[in-house]
């Protein structure tokens, strides 16, 4: 893609560039390339890379540690960890729960949990999804009952991502059992160590361990661990969520994948005009997806919030990757590789996580076209 990036822009592109070539190391680069499991220990080495370099939170204002980039820096910055083969930075506590300590949280807070997320030192997990409550997720039953300055959490929370690995979560639990659905939840800190917290492995299709169930029983909370007012945690939620599916674009990924095609057709000598058609479509969508992404990126470095438009990016980021996926295998037939099969595998979880598809084709037609 050509976006006419002036002298600047291109300068910074190849400082970028330079940096993740020479500091990411290869043994990580390798198990990008061949869609290998990434280890907890080879995501806090990259980011501690980033970190030392004043990179790890490219979103964050620069009163909190961000590199203060505008919206084209943090898209170049986007573009280039993909097309280096470099991991993309776990989302849980730099892009989701800092923004919201950020904007809601207080003074306490934003000094106890910003420093440790912008230096890798500690992980964080998400803790919405409930076996009963998914799309609809208002309907959620944990509970969060208050004895005194503390809260006594029950319930499960499930499909919990990298929560083996995490030291907090944070949680959507019911502080108030007659408020109406939306209005009696409370958006709350949890200390993944705190006696009665047990988290459970869930196996993916694609052999891979990704995701968890996470069991709380009458776990105690101080209740200084809840982000802004008690009963408001679905206002948070959202904030939350609209952050969490401008990343789910994948832009960069795509790229990736793209290049992986080429590949695969110039290894296999494909020649297949219907497989070049159908790269040259998703190019173009590609394309479009980037500059959508960029005016949302604009919007947010300008103070806006992401809005309903991340569900674009989300709903047609994700169906770019799935159809990718599927031109990979289909484009190398029976001679596709583990990986590559591996990865078509795992990306069906793509249309699933941040939100179904479904759900985000209801949230554009609801609140963009206004049906
Ligand atoms: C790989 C993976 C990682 C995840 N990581 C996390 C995580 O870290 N933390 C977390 O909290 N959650 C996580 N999730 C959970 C994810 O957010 C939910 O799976 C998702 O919101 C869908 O909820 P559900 O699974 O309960 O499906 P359901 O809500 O039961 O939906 C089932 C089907 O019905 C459709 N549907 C439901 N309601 C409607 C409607 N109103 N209109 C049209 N269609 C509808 C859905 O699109 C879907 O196809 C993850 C999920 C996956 C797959």
């Amino acid at each position: 893609m050509d976006l006419q990036f002036n002298q600047r822009e291109r300068a910074f592109r190849d400082e970028v560039r330079s940096f993740i070539a020479q500091r990411l190391p290869d043994d990580i680069r390798r198990k990008v390339q061949t869609l290998s499991p990434l280890e907890k220990d080879d995501y806090y080495r990259w980011h501690r890379v980033l970190y030392e370099r004043g990179w790890a939170a490219p979103g964050w204002p620069a009163a909190y540690g961000g590199p203060g980039w505008n919206a084209i820096e943090q898209h170049i910055f986007l573009e280039e960890i993909a097309a280096g083969w470099a991991p993309r930075m776990l989302p849980f506590g730099l892009n989701m729960v800092a923004p919201v300590i950020i904007e809601f949280g207080n003074d306490a807070q934003r000094a106890r949990y910003l420093p440790p997320i912008l230096s890798g030192e500690e992980f964080w997990c998400q803790g919405y999804s409930e076996p009963g409550a998914g799309s609809d997720l208002a309907s959620l039953s944990t509970k969060a009952e208050r004895h005194g300055d503390t809260y006594v959490i029950e319930g499960t929370k499930t499909w919990i991502t990298t929560a083996q690995w995490a030291d907090w979560i944070f949680v959507l639990a019911r502080t108030d059992p007659n408020a109406k659905k939306q209005e009696g939840i409370s958006f709350i800190l949890v200390d993944m160590r705190s006696p009665g917290v047990t988290v459970r492995p869930i196996v993916t299709i694609d052999g891979g361990h990704e995701i968890n169930e996470v069991h709380f029983d009458r776990v105690e909370v101080p209740v200084e661990n809840r982000v802004g007012d008690e009963g408001a945690g679905w206002t948070y939620a959202k904030f939350l969520l609209e952050h969490e599916r401008t990343g789910t674009a994948g832009i960069s990924a795509c790229r990736q994948i793209v290049e992986l095609l080429d590949e695969v057709r110039e290894r296999e000598e494909i020649v297949d005009r219907r497989i070049d058609e159908r790269i040259a479509e998703i190019d173009i969508e590609l394309t479009a997806l980037a500059f959508t992404e960029l005016r949302v990126l604009a919007a947010e470095s300008a103070g806006k919030r992401p809005g309903p438009e991340s569900s674009i990016l989300k709903l047609r980021g994700t169906e770019i990757q799935q159809a990718l996926t599927e031109l990979l295998l289909d484009a190398s037939g029976p001679f596709a590789s583990n990986a590559n099969t591996r990865r078509y595998l795992n990306f069906r979880k793509a249309s699933i996580y941040a939100g179904s598809n479904e759900i985000q084709k209801n949230i554009i037609a609801k609140r963009i076209l206004k049906v």
